[in-house]
């Protein structure tokens, strides 16, 4: 899943679980890094080279390190808490016990899943698009239904919190 399924959805999830807090343009943005720091993790150590399988979710895609995160904050970085629980839902919306190498890494062996049949670094969108499809249209299907709810859920949660402002009618006579 890409950028607007994690935030629209898990800001969506915020809204409804944390009914009796305000969320604001400054709790959105904890809500963002927490919900995005999976990929904030590892799709630059992918794009650098760095993984060591032909995989964007490694570490930072692993059940280790999202609760040693969650614990962390719970404990010692508590202005990041509730929103660090962001970081599992980001595991969630991957759909990561697909790939249980890496989600229990390293109680599977020291490896990860290698998930991609080519280098992305190359911009083959429709050819990953294709290859998808070839796999698993279910799952092209479910991430695509939820990136334009994402995108919705996202717009709507941005409208309430004031980032967008709603044009007044009639004001510009
Ligand atoms: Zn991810």
């Amino acid at each position: 899943m890409m950028l607007f399924g994690h935030l629209g959805l898990t800001g969506f999830a915020a809204q409804r679980l944390l009914s009796d807090v305000t969320i604001g343009w400054q709790e959105f943005a904890k809500l963002a890094f927490c919900a995005m720091l999976p990929d904030l993790i590892d799709k630059p150590l992918y794009v650098l080279g760095l993984a060591p399988v032909n995989s964007s979710r490694i570490w930072g895609h692993t059940l280790l390190w999202s609760l040693t995160f969650c614990l962390f904050c719970w404990r010692f970085w508590s202005s990041l808490w509730p929103w660090a629980l962001a970081t599992p839902a980001h595991l969630i919306l991957d759909r990561m016990w697909s790939h249980p190498r890496t989600l229990f890494w390293p109680v599977l062996g020291n490896r990860f899943d290698g998930i991609l049949p080519m280098d992305l670094s190359h911009f083959q969108f429709l050819k990953f698009l294709k290859w998808r499809w070839e796999q698993s249209p279910f799952s092209l299907v479910f991430d695509t239904i939820a990136e334009v709810a994402g995108v919705v859920l996202l717009t709507l949660l941005l409208k309430k919190i004031g980032i967008i402002q709603k044009k007044e009618k009639g004001t510009d006579k």
